[in-house]
C-alpha cells in the first residue's frame, strides 16, 4: 500500500491557484477564493493527508461489509474508545493542567452526542427555523485507558476522570517535540510515546509554530506507532479565538475513526459518506444556516459547514451525520477492533496436498487452518485475488500470532505467497521467516502445522486458497 500520496495542502494549493486564474468567475466568488487562500496560509486547519479515492473505497467496503455482519446489530450498543493524553512541554514550561485536560476530554465526549448543537450565542442558531440544529447521537464515548508501569493494560474501567488512578495521562518534557514540525518530530515523538494497540486513541498536545492546528492518521492504513492524533495545545476549550473550543481534537479524532474531510473529492467525487453534501473546497469562518454557500450547485444540499469534518471556525462546528456515525462504527469494527467482525475460532481443516475451499476476507479479518502432519517438510502457499495485502502466518503445533507482516517473506509479485518449512540438521525452521515466527520443529516431528491468514489494507481479498504440500 502506498504511503506516498500527495498531501492535501499541496493539492489544495494547486487547486486554488488554478481557480484564481480561470477567467469568467464572478467577482464575489473570486474574492471568496482569495480570502480563502489567505486564511489557509495563515492557519492550516488540518495537516492530515487526504486519503482520496483510497479512503472512499475503504469506507464503502467497510460500511458494506459491516451491514452484512451480525455486528451491525451492535450499532445500538455504545463503543468506548480508550484514550491516552500526551501533554508535551518545553523546559521551563509546564504540561497542560488537569483542569484543561478534563475539559478537553469532556468536550470530546460531548461532541459525539446529540447534545452537540449549534452555538446558542449565535443569533441564527436560536431562530425558529433552525432551533433544532443538533448532531447525531454517535454512541461513541471516550474514556481513559489504564496505564500501569508504562503499559496500557487493556482494562477499560478507568473512566473519564483525569485524576483517576492509572488514567493514561502522560506528561513529557521535550522542547523539540513540543515545538512541533510534523515532518521532523512526528516519528521520533510517537516512536517514544505511543501506547497500546489500534484501539487506543493516542492524542498528543503540542505547539505548531507554522500555524497548523493538527493532523491525524486514518484507521485503514497500517500506522504502527504513528497511529494517533496531534493537535495544538492552544486549541482546547477555553483557549478562545477562532479555534479555541476544542473542535480541532474532535475533527482529528473524526479522521482517526475513518472520516475524510467533507470536501474530499470535491464536486465530482465523494468523501465516501452518503449523507454529507458534496463540497468543492473547505469553508473558513462561519455563516448562518440559511446563507450557507453551495459550492457544488448541481448536487444536493448546501455546503455542510457545520460539520466537524469541514474547516469552519469552532463556533460553527457541531455536527456528525448519521452516515458519518455508521462509517465510524464500521471503521472501528474492521480496522481498530482488529478481529474483522467474524469469529476466527472456526478452524478449517487441511489435508496435505489438497487446496482449501476458497474464502473471502474482509479487511483485518482472520482465518485459521490446521494441517495434521508428522513432518515439518512442508510448503504452504496462499493464493487468490488479493486487491489489498493479505499476510500469511505459519507455526508448528500452535496457533500463530497475528503480527503485522508475513511470517515468511512473500514471493515477489503476483497474488501468491508461500512459506517453505524445511529441515536444517536436527533443527527445523521456517526458511526465510522473520525472527518472531522462528520456532523449531522439535525432534524432527510435529503433530500439526497451523496456517493463519489475515487481510490488511483497504480492500476485500477474494477467493483465497491455502495449499500445504510436502516439499518437492
Ligand atoms: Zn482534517
Amino acid at each position: 500500500m502506498s504511503h506516498h500520496r500527495p498531501s492535501f495542502a499541496a493539492i489544495q494549493f494547486a487547486f486554488l491557484t488554478a481557480i484564481s486564474t480561470i477567467s469568467g468567475i464572478e467577482c464575489h466568488s473570486e474574492h471568496h477564493h482569495h480570502e480563502h487562500l489567505r486564511h489557509l496560509q495563515s492557519t492550516t486547519r488540518c495537516d492530515t493527508t487526504d486519503p482520496g479515492k483510497a479512503g472512499e473505497d475503504a469506507i464503502i467496503t467497510a460500511v458494506a461489509a459491516f451491514r452484512e455482519t451480525p455486528r451491525a446489530q451492535r450499532t445500538s450498543l455504545p463503543i468506548v474508545v480508550p484514550v491516552c493524553f500526551h501533554t508535551l512541554y518545553a523546559a521551563g514550561g509546564a504540561p497542560l493542567t488537569d483542569e484543561k485536560l478534563q475539559s478537553t476530554l469532556n468536550h470530546l465526549n460531548q461532541a459525539f452526542t446529540s447534545s452537540s448543537c449549534c452555538d446558542r450565542a449565535l443569533e441564527w442558531c436560536t431562530s425558529e427555523i433552525v432551533d433544532k440544529l443538533c448532531s447525531t447521537e454517535t454512541q461513541i464515548t471516550f474514556e481513559f485507558a489504564e496505564l500501569v508501569g508504562g503499559v496500557v493494560t487493556g482494562d477499560t474501567t478507568v473512566g473519564t476522570s483525569v485524576t483517576a488512578l492509572n488514567a493514561c495521562v502522560v506528561r513529557t518534557e521535550n522542547g523539540d517535540w513540543f515545538t512541533h514540525s510534523k515532518s521532523i518530530d512526528e516519528a521520533p515523538m510517537k516512536d517514544a510515546l505511543h501506547l497500546g494497540d489500534r484501539r487506543v486513541l493516542n492524542a498528543y498536545f503540542v505547539d505548531f509554530p507554522n500555524g497548523s492546528l493538527g493532523y491525524a492518521t486514518f484507521p485503514f492504513n497500517d500506522n504502527g506507532k504513528l497511529d494517533g492524533v496531534v493537535v495544538g495545545f492552544d486549541t482546547l476549550p477555553g483557549d478562545g479565538g477562532r479555534f479555541g473550543e476544542g473542535d480541532t481534537l474532535v475533527h482529528e479524532v473524526g479522521h482517526w475513526l475513518g472520516l475524510p474531510h467533507t470536501f474530499s473529492g470535491g464536486c465530482f467525487a465523494s468523501d465516501g459518506v452518503l449523507d454529507t453534501a458534496k463540497t468543492r473546497d473547505p469553508y473558513n469562518g462561519c455563516t448562518p444556516q440559511l446563507s450557507r454557500p453551495d459550492s457544488c450547485p448541481t448536487s444536493t444540499g448546501a455546503d455542510p459547514i457545520f460539520n466537524f469534518m469541514d474547516y469552519s471556525d469552532d463556533v460553527c462546528m457541531y455536527e456528525f451525520t448519521t452516515g458519518q456515525k455508521e462509517t465510524m462504527l464500521a471503521m472501528w469494527e474492521f480496522y481498530r477492533l482488529g478481529d474483522g467482525g467474524i469469529a476466527a475460532d472456526e478452524i478449517i481443516q487441511l489435508q496435505l496436498g489438497v487446496p482449501s475451499n476458497p474464502i473471502d476476507l474482509f479487511p483485518r479479518e482472520k482465518q485459521l487452518y490446521k494441517l495434521p502432519t508428522s513432518t515439518c517438510e512442508v510448503t504452504c502457499t496462499l493464493s487468490g485475488d488479493k486487491e489489498g495485502d493479505v499476510d500469511l502466518f505459519v507455526e508448528y503445533d500452535q496457533v500463530p500470532q497475528y503480527n503485522d507482516g508475513d511470517s515468511c517473506v512473500s514471493e515477489s509479485g503476483g497474488n501468491t505467497e508461500s512459506c517453505r518449512l524445511q529441515s536444517s540438521g536436527r533443527s527445523l525452521v521456517p526458511l526465510g521467516c522473520r525472527n518472531r515466527s522462528r520456532r523449531q520443529c522439535n525432534d524432527l516431528t510435529v503433530d500439526a502445522i497451523y496456517v493463519g491468514i489475515q487481510g490488511y489494507g483497504i480492500s476485500t481479498a477474494k477467493s483465497l486458497v491455502v495449499t500445504c504440500s510436502r516439499n518437492a
